[in-house]
């Protein structure tokens, strides 16, 4: 059956005229799924009855509540969620989202693939392997259908996947999520964000007016591709190249994740090549704490121990994360030279809920 939920508007008159209904009854239905947020077609009572037994007997509105869930003592719940065909389970898959509560805002974090294809060698997503994109159902499906739905203030496209491999998916839930005839939602309220992969950049600067967030990790693109082998085809030298062709000073932001590993990339070498690469940019930076995978401390394929004082990058050398104190020089150092940096606070450690940590354990 087609699912109805990510339609546009115009779509939606499409699917009303479809089933013989008239065109207006495409408004209708944008507004019982985007703003009542129905589940069935029987709440829809101001659709004609043979209306509606039309519409079931073709469409489905999409939504499904997640299967397992798991809450942090910090407060920070994780979901998981089945997509893909459920009716064949050997072909299930599963994602995972992560609602964060913080004071008055509360974010949720969604997916927008089964797994990921880009294999960052610091991330346990990365190590699941590609196992599907997601449709812009499936992507507004976690907004949707998490029991605190009526809580959040923010959404980041930050879970599994990259968002610029899936774009037209992610296009379609951001269109959905911002549009009068959709939830209406400032596209200031969410953020998007990406390892760097300069043609789908583009597009989604000039088709969205959302915020963007680019892993950076390391200035060096001998280093990077080292953790992030999409520096190896497309480089973080085009990215920014990119990003200075479009202002950035207001509505919306472009700021930089920036994963702290002791001696690795938290040097005064590494701020002021940060600095230099980010130069003429309106942006800021958020510093991050390295969560590596409490069941396997080492990289994948290392096997040797860490090297106590060396400052050179290798996979040779386990990575650590930085220390508080390393972190803060390194924010105040970028904040004083002026790139606002901030060190964000870790959240849902405990239930492999934090960055990089998504690998439906849920489902174990
Ligand atoms: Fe994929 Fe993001 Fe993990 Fe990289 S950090 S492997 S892009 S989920």
């Amino acid at each position: 059956m087609e699912v109805l939920l990510g339609k546009t508007l115009e779509e939606l008159q499409a699917v009303a005229q479809e089933v013989g209904l008239p065109r207006f009854a495409g408004k209708q239905l944008a507004e019982w799924i985007y703003v009542r947020r129905a589940t069935s077609f029987d709440e829809m009572t101001n659709i004609s009855l043979k209306g509606r037994e039309a519409l079931k007997a073709h469409y489905t509105i999409g939504r499904h509540t997640p299967v397992a869930e798991a809450i942090s003592k910090d407060g920070t719940k994780k979901y998981l969620f089945q997509v893909g065909n459920e009716a064949r389970s050997d072909e299930a898959r599963y994602i995972e989202s992560v609602y964060i509560p913080d004071n008055d805002r509360a974010t949720l974090c969604v997916s927008t693939q089964a797994g990921c294809k880009m294999g960052c060698r610091f991330c346990m997503t990365g190590t699941l392997g590609f196992h599907g994109h997601l449709t812009a159902a499936d992507i507004l499906n976690q907004i949707f259908s998490i029991p605190d739905a009526d809580k959040l203030t923010n959404i980041v496209y930050m879970g599994e996947g990259e968002p610029m491999d899936n774009l037209d998916n992610v296009l379609h839930s951001l269109n959905a999520m911002t549009s009068a005839w959709g939830c209406a939602w400032s596209p200031k309220r969410i953020t998007v964000s990406s390892v760097g992969i300069t043609k789908g950049l583009k597009r989604y600067i000039e088709e969205s007016e959302c915020h963007l967030a680019i892993s950076l990790h390391n200035p060096f693109a001998i280093e990077r591709q080292e953790v992030m082998p999409i520096e190896k085809v497309n480089h973080l030298s085009e990215v920014i190249a990119l990003l200075k062709q479009y202002d950035w000073s207001h509505q919306r932001r472009v700021s930089f994740e920036y994963i702290c590993w002791g001696g690795v990339n938290d040097t005064p070498k590494h701020a002021n090549e940060l600095l230099r690469l980010l130069k003429g940019l309106d942006c800021r930076i958020n510093l991050i704490r390295f969560h590596a995978d409490p069941s396997t401390p080492p990289l994948r394929g290392e096997t040797s121990a860490p090297s106590n004082s060396s400052t050179s990058f290798s996979l040779a050398g386990r990575l650590r994360g930085s220390n508080e104190q390393q972190m803060e020089w390194l924010r105040d150092y970028l904040t004083e030279r002026g790139i606002t940096t901030t060190i964000r606070r870790s959240r849902g450690e405990d239930i492999l809920a934090a960055c990089g940590m998504l690998v439906n354990a849920l489902n174990k």
